[in-house]
């Protein structure tokens, strides 16, 4: 029986984690949870599960819970907790995912932002800690599965996109897309800031970073192509040119259960049974790479390296909570990351301080941007 803390339990990816491990009651117990700020769910969690701990980040003076960001870490190293689920969206997430890989434990993660923040620091605690970091990001799931069993004869990845909403919209259209608009998505039911990330592609820029520190491949050797059905979560190919793919229906729920077995699997029966006909034709295309320019400058800031992809990831944060407010056109995003980042004088981002600063200094850059 393996102890299980979910930060974010209140959100997509955590209520996803709880669906999941209330099909496993026999294999897993959950021991910690933590939410943001939506007591009435956190609350009716904690009455179910009666977990031994639950925080809420957010907590009001009225609530008889623990509160503030020290909840993360304290579900986080938990001594009864094996597997941490970061399901915290956003740079919110770092601090968290550095203590539990350092505390020895499991670290499946979906907060894609802390790798990209600092993804030296969190793959060095990986290394150094005891602890291991399992991806629950559908395509970086995909890649895991394919490569276990394969190690040290990777080639290439090539991870799929769905293309989001706007995917054959004109590009003047796009810049001009309401709120509404940028969280219809057509394959995923997911959190606003990674739905917007998905209507930008900004997503997508986050994961090759992603991919490049858990895999360890150059920017050049990581690729991404337009799939919109969402069948095919990538494709790993070997030095001898053999292309393994990961497929199903899209569903969370199965990249979570395998980040907390790996490399073993368990039996579920929530998971759709795929079905090659009723999946439909499959079908690939490239990124239209001059309208959805988000995604070339989040990649090219990988590329660039040190503190490059924290000020991305910080200046997206700012301009994807701007969209949400209704303070900027959806085509301002890319310019204010691109504005942000031609102004950073780019540091190692090996030391937490150089990365909290380039943190820092992207969010107030981005800020007087919007302003
Ligand atoms: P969400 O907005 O639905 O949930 C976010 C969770 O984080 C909530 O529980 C919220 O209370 C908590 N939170 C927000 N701000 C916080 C803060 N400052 N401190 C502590 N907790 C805070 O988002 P989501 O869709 O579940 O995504 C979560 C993460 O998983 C993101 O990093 C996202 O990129 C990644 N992810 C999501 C999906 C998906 O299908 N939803 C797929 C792949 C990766
Ligand atoms: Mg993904």
């Amino acid at each position: 029986m393996r102890g299980v803390a979910v930060l974010g339990s209140t959100g997509s990816i955590g209520r996803s984690t709880l669906a999941v491990l209330a099909r496993q009651r026999e294999h897993f117990r959950l021991v910690a949870l933590t939410g943001g700020r939506n007591a009435e769910l956190l609350d009716a969690q904690r009455a179910e599960w009666a977990p031994e701990f639950a925080g809420l980040v957010e907590a009001g003076p009225a609530s008889t819970m623990p509160g503030g960001a020290g909840v993360l870490l304290e579900a986080a190293t938990h001594p009864s907790v094996d597997i941490v689920v970061n399901a915290v969206v956003g740079s919110a997430g770092l601090d968290a995912t550095l203590a539990a890989l350092r505390a020895g434990k499991r670290v499946a993660l979906a907060n894609k932002e802390s790798l990209v923040m600092a993804g030296e620091l969190v793959m060095e605690a990986a290394r150094t800690g005891g602890g291991e970091l399992v991806p629950i990001d559908s395509e970086h799931s995909a890649v895991l599965q394919c490569l276990t069993g394969h190690g040290g004869t990777l080639e290439r990845l090539i991870l799929t996109a769905s293309g989001g909403p706007f995917r054959e919209w004109p590009a003047e259209r796009v810049a001009e897309a309401t709120v509404e608009e940028a969280l219809r998505h057509p394959t995923w039911r997911m959190g606003s800031k990674i739905t917007v990330d998905s209507a930008t592609l900004a997503n997508k820029a986050l994961e090759v970073i992603e991919a490049h520190f858990l895999y360890g491949l150059p920017y050049d050797r990581i690729e991404v192509v337009v799939h919109p059905q969402s069948i095919v979560h990538a494709f790993v190919e070997f030095v001898d040119g053999s292309v393994l793919g990961q497929l199903g229906f899209p569903t969370m729920e199965l990249p979570i259960l395998y980040a907390l077995t790996h490399p073993a699997r368990l039996p579920d029966a929530g998971v759709a049974r795929f079905d090659p006909v009723g999946a439909g034709p499959l079908t690939f295309e490239p990124v239209r790479r001059e309208v959805f320019r988000t995604f070339a400058v989040g990649v090219a800031a990988g590329q660039a390296g040190g503190t490059a992809p924290t000020v991305f990831n910080a200046a997206n944060e700012v301009a994807v909570a701007a969209f949400l407010d209704r303070r900027i056109a959806f085509g301002r995003i890319a310019g204010t990351i691109q504005a942000v980042l031609d102004a950073h004088a780019i540091q190692p981002a090996t030391t937490l301080e150089s990365v909290r600063e380039a943190d820092r200094w992207a969010r107030r850059l981005a800020h007087e941007e919007l302003t």
